[in-house]
């Protein structure tokens, strides 16, 4: 694919943030590089693309090794394993997946101003990970004596289905579950951002108030 290649579909998710999202001007895209090669992803940043997304600790730091990306926000979507925390911490600027208290306070304890976001299972699915929505607001109450890890919103993953109303459901779902929990706000948690939407979903994910958006395929084509 060509720097025009990716210029192009970069435009068309551009313009359907400009026309679906309520915010636009508040709408972050995550270019999701996860399995891609440096130098595709060097060339979507060319592009355009100021934020990545990896979802294997493994994978990205073997990338992040051989090249840096200076200036470049860096982004974990991926399941997050408590013995991994420190090298996330370290190696990236925001972590999506928080959804238990182990992993929130051994964040705590590297009083590190990576910014998170609580992983809510809207899909009932099993092999998805996330806090269950009605366990969120027990779970808020449990991590508010954490006083250094930086909470900014909640994130999802939608369910594995065609049906558009399920999918909408599951987002709805996740602002509702935003709303409801800013009474739950302490100097340091906050509910602002909404992680929803991938490239079969995120126009979806945009009307119901998606803030942050994670394409893979829309930008670089399919996995192999
Ligand atoms: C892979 C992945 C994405 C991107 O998926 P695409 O279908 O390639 O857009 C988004 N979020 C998470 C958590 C992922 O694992």
């Amino acid at each position: 694919m060509s720097l025009q290649n990716y210029i192009d579909r970069i435009n068309i998710i551009k313009n359907n943030i400009q026309k679906y999202s309520v915010t636009p001007n508040n709408v972050k895209l995550v270019g999701v590089t996860k399995t891609f090669p440096i130098d595709k992803m060097k060339t979507a940043i060319e592009a355009g693309i100021k934020i990545i997304g990896e979802n294997k600790v493994q994978e990205a730091l073997a990338k992040f090794k051989k090249e840096s990306f200076p200036g470049i926000e860096k982004h974990y979507i991926g399941k997050l394993q408590s013995n991994k925390v420190k090298k996330v911490v370290k190696n990236f600027d925001y972590i999506h997946s928080v959804d238990r208290e182990k992993i929130v306070r051994k964040i705590d304890k590297l009083n590190t101003k990576i910014k998170c976001l609580i992983e809510v299972n809207t899909s009932g699915e099993e092999s998805k990970g996330g806090v269950e929505p009605r366990e969120l607001e027990d779970f808020i109450l449990q991590i508010q004596k954490y006083k250094n890890i930086q909470i900014i919103g909640l994130m999802t993953i939608s369910p594995l289905t065609e049906n558009k109303n399920e999918i909408r459901k599951s987002f709805r779902q996740l602002k509702g579950l935003l709303e409801a929990n800013k009474k739950n706000e302490t100097d340091n948690i906050h509910f602002n951002e909404l992680s929803m939407g991938m490239t079969n979903d995120y126009i979806i994910a945009l009307q119901e108030g998606a803030t942050m958006i994670r394409v893979g395929r829309g930008i670089f084509g399919s996995r192999e």
